[in-house]
């Protein structure tokens, strides 16, 4: 994401009065805009989220990230598919539970993950094509094993399925097991669910600054619908265009993947919706 478009987010942040800015990448901590854009953010009183691949924090170069996180009140949201370091490494590669561990640790240490101002949650999404387990439970187990075995605390688990999209969805088309996960997915659908999905109150911005209704539609490039006033002006809505348009109560873009967040408990950025 260039200078340009991270200005205009932060001008969007500050006209629109936006509460919550939740950045995500790859690793959104390499962008050589990162801190800038956090420190900006913070200054409007905006809560930060990091979505945090933990290893990140031992990069070269990243030796002063975490410091800067607690320093600036940064919440962190960490993917954790597992307390066990085989089924981590396994998903994804050698060495990373080991990081991952030491990562939560230091940032422990910093005073995170303790009940207080630095939030540290987890995120779980289950290796295969099931939906997650109750969301409480995991979570009481996570934070039994984690403590016993490392001395790890963490705030909240969030347990998210997979969606029938990208890299999974590959995976379940050569495996022969897409139709069946649609299949499950479609039959757990809770209407209930429709009311909290996360496309409802958040936007998604991609690195060039386009709209989407959320990361998923992102990945599969589905933009946001134009609203009225817009349509017929322009190709495709650009986070520039919230300086001057509401976008409350626009159509959001669906299509069969949203299953993956009504199925069971359901499933956001923050977790189970039920
Ligand atoms: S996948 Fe569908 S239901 Fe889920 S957040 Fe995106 S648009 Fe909303």
């Amino acid at each position: 994401m260039s200078a340009e478009v991270i200005d205009t987010v932060i001008k969007v942040l500050a006209s629109r009065s936006i509460k919550t800015l939740d950045l995500t990448g790859g690793a959104p901590e390499l962008n050589v805009h990162f801190r800038r854009l956090v420190t900006a953010a913070r200054a409007l009183g905006v809560k930060v989220i990091d979505r945090c691949n933990l290893t990140i924090l031992f990069e070269p170069g990243q030796e002063t990230l975490a410091d800067f996180l607690a320093a600036s009140g940064v919440t962190i949201v960490a993917s954790l598919p597992c307390y066990s370091l085989k089924n981590v490494d396994e998903q994804r590669g050698k060495g990373t539970f080991e990081k991952s561990i030491k990562a939560l640790q230091q940032l422990n240490a910093l005073g995170y993950g303790r009940g207080g101002a630095l939030e540290l949650s987890l995120v779980y999404n289950p290796l295969g094509p099931s939906l997650p387990p109750a969301q409480a439970k995991l979570e009481a187990d996570y934070k039994r094993l984690l403590g016993e075995q490392f001395g790890i605390t963490f705030d909240h688990l969030y347990t998210l399925a997979n969606m029938p999209i990208q890299r999974f969805g590959s995976m379940l088309i050569s495996k022969g097991t897409f139709a069946g996960y649609m299949k499950l997915l479609r039959e757990n659908h809770q209407d209930a669910n429709i009311e909290a999905v996360m496309c409802r109150d958040t936007v998604s911005v991609d690195y060039n600054g386009a709209l989407y209704d959320c990361d998923f539609n992102q990945m599969l490039g589905l933009p946001a619908p134009l609203p009225l006033a817009i349509a017929g002006k322009k190709a495709r809505l650009h986070v520039s265009d919230l300086l001057s348009n509401d976008l409350h109560n626009q159509p959001i873009r669906i299509a069969d993947h949203c299953y993956g967040c009504t199925a069971g408990q359901g499933s956001s950025c923050g977790g189970a919706l039920a």
